[in-house]
């Protein structure tokens, strides 16, 4: 997840490939409580890893289901046809509202002796409406705190099944779902119905437990959305096999993405065009415009179609959320869009047609709204200009406004706040950036070089956390190159500088946060060594072997952005990276604080002969044939002797921002 203050989006020219979406949550919980009050087992693909399905699995495991996780995938054993507990059982819900509804009801038709209980925000998250449909029925509840919100204890009922139910449908769809998975239990020789009162909110929602229902043996007879019958007989029975959609409001980014972005087209897995989730009509919305859209079991298939896109006016009431995404797409389009009917927008996460209005036109498009409705004009070639984006904590407009940044007139979009995005889909960006695509010229890379110990490392971590950007450590490249050469039983002098290069080229190094690995083996403390900075060192003045790592280097180059450290970056590898800093300390200072690091990090160290090897390798650096260290002509000289960290990090920042100038 980027969780930096904002994330800077470089052009982008293409996409292609595949992207997994993370499962529903809604189906999630569903699928979880229905494969419990079956009989036999249910093996439940694609689950989606939350709080809520973690809450959820703990209950059901308390209760007495065979619960077996494996990744992604989890095997429940149902309870049907088994004993139901008859010891008394205390949940604890968290804030998981999709676990706390629909359990509380089961519990409650089934019966037993049951407290449900959460964090202190679950107890002030109504549930009263469905207390009093659960009360009508028989069903014995109890405050046990305030009236009218959990925590509750659940008690024997005496169910009267014989006039209809009725619940309220204008607070949450949650209810009338919770009621819908419940009432089955009690189904067996009589028919219930369930009378909603007030204008049911959330239909889509409906839609989708009804049609889970339907896998799991249960046909509702829905009249209207008013009434709802569970007929008589009405028994759970596993599908044996289900696997959960991917969340259909995320997925429709990607047909976006697939309709706008040049290549060979995006693969969505996890979600088909038969989905049951409301929002998938996002793709008859986006073909129209233009998007060629094929689709099979659970994924679909998008490549551009019509170019420019197609402008048109739509009626969105029936895909509130996915319709924002045409709003960007509108921007790529041969003429406006109007979207219609979408009053709902202005009492979201934020007043959605403002937003969608005031960042659409930082981005220099003409904009008009109304009540219900907004129009979107197109950007032609030439009238793209950069932008800040603000995300107003709304996820959907900044995974919106990412796609502005395959414009043609390659500009550069900021996003602001990117953590946003958590809400619903934590490694949006992660997924964008493994199927977009631009080329190395449109890849910031800053560049910190400098003297051995100079505290180039921290500074560089430190800004590509800030940035969400990549960092390469060039160094441990020619640590771990001099590691390998030595295991190989190979001398660090020219003789072997053939043979030291040929592992270089292929070396077999990988980088998980602090540890190197060299095939699969943690080698970090031996790299991270004095000798092992000699021996890079030595390893380094070898033409043949800079040579060799050349590749590597540049395969670090990846978006959104790079942080690279060492000594020729600015000169050799990044030549035309946007901003080049060269860090220097004096070496009193430099072999002060290398003393505490090693100290730090358990090694013996003595501080005089720390200086004596700091200014040999230096005098190496700098005067070795090939890219001997020196700042590059356009780098920007920093003295950290006197500086904290902070101020070091501070201070790239301002030359970083000073040269991304947005509207
Ligand atoms: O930066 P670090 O101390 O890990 O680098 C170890 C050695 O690798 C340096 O002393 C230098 O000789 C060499 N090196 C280099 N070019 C780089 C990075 C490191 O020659 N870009």
């Amino acid at each position: 997840m980027f969780s930096t203050a904002f994330l800077d989006l470089p052009a982008l020219q293409g996409a292609s490939g595949t992207v997994t979406l993370p499962g529903s949550k809604s189906i999630s919980n569903r699928v979880l409580l229905l494969s419990a009050l079956c009989q036999g087992t249910t093996v439940v693909h694609d689950l989606l890893d939350s709080d809520d399905t973690r809450v959820m699995l703990a209950a059901l495991r308390q209760l007495g289901c065979g619960v077996e996780v494996q990744g992604t995938t989890v095997t429940i054993t149902g309870l049907g046809g088994r004993a139901w507990p008859s010891e008394s059982i205390e949940f604890f819900m968290g804030n998981a509202g999709t676990a706390m509804r629909p359990l509380t009801a089961a519990l409650a038709v089934q019966g037993g002796d049951f407290t449900l209980k959460g964090v202190p925000r679950m107890h002030e998250r109504p549930i009263g409406d469905l207390v009093d449909a659960l009360r009508e029925l028989g069903c014995a509840i109890d405050y046990l705190g305030n009236e009218g919100y959990p925590p509750l204890r659940v008690r024997q009922p005496s169910l009267q099944l014989d006039k209809p139910i009725p619940v309220r449908g204008d607070v949450s769809s949650q209810f009338l779902t919770a009621l819908l998975m419940a009432l089955p239990l009690a189904a067996q020789d009589r028919a219930i119905a369930i009378e909603v009162v007030g204008e049911l909110i959330s239909k889509p929602y409906i839609e989708i437990t009804l049609n889970l229902l339907a896998r799991y043996g249960i046909q509702v007879e829905r009249q209207g959305w008013e009434r709802f019958v569970i007929p008589a007989g009405s028994r759970y029975q596993s599908p044996g096999t289900i696997h959960v959609e991917a969340d259909a409001s995320s997925a429709s980014y990607f047909i976006a993405l697939g309709a706008i972005a040049m290549g060979d087209g995006i693969r969505i897995q996890g979600v088909g065009a038969d989905s049951i989730q409301g929002d998938i009509r996002f793709m008859d919305a986006a073909a129209h415009m233009g998007a060629k859209i094929t689709s099979g079991p659970n994924w679909l298939e998008i490549q551009r179609g019509a170019w420019p896109l197609k402008g048109m006016t739509l009626d969105c009431n029936h895909i509130p959320d996915a319709a924002m995404t045409l709003a960007v797409m509108a921007l790529y389009a041969d003429g406006p869009t109007t979207l219609r009917n979408i009053a709902s927008w202005r009492v979201k996460e934020t007043d959605r047609i403002a937003a969608m209005a005031n960042e659409s036109r930082k981005l220099g498009a003409t904009v008009e709204e109304g009540p219900d409705w907004i129009t979107i004009h197109p950007l032609a070639h030439g009238q793209w200009q950069r932008a800040s984006i603000h995300t107003y904590d709304d996820h959907r407009v900044a995974m919106c406004f990412s796609l502005a940044a395959f414009n043609a007139d390659l500009v550069q979009v900021r996003i602001e706040d990117p953590k946003c995005v958590a809400k619903t889909f934590p490694d949006y960006f992660e997924a964008l950036f493994s199927v977009a695509h631009t080329t190395a010229l449109h890849i910031p890379v800053i560049c910190i070089d400098g003297p051995t110990a100079s505290g180039k490392g921290t500074l560089a971590s430190r800004v590509a956390a800030a940035l969400g950007y990549h960092y390469l450590d060039s160094g441990a490249l020619y640590r771990v190159t001099a590691h390998a050469a030595l295991q190989a039983g190979l001398t660090l002098e020219a003789a072997d500088e053939a043979q030291i290069a040929d592992l270089a080229r292929q070396l077999p190094v990988r980088f998980e946060g602090e540890q190197v690995l060299l095939n699969h083996v943690d080698v970090t403390d031996a790299i991270r060594s004095e000798q092992g900075g000699m021996n890079a060192s030595k390893v380094s003045v070898l033409p043949a072997v800079r040579e060799a790592l050349v590749q590597l280097q540049h395969s670090f180059q990846r978006l959104p952005g790079l942080l690279a450290d060492g000594r020729d970056m600015g000169t050799v590898i990044f030549p035309d990276a946007p901003l080049k800093v060269f860090l220097t300390a004096s070496a009193a200072q430099r072999a002060e604080r290398r003393h505490k690091q090693l100290i730090s990090k358990g090694f013996s160290a003595n501080i005089d002969a720390l200086r004596a090897d700091l200014e040999a390798r230096d005098a190496r650096d700098m005067s070795r044939s090939v890219a001997p260290l020196k700042p590059a002509q356009d780098a920007l000289l920093l003295d950290n002797s006197s500086l904290t960290i902070e101020a070091s990090v501070e201070q790239v920042m301002v030359w970083w921002q000073s040269r991304q100038v947005f509207g």
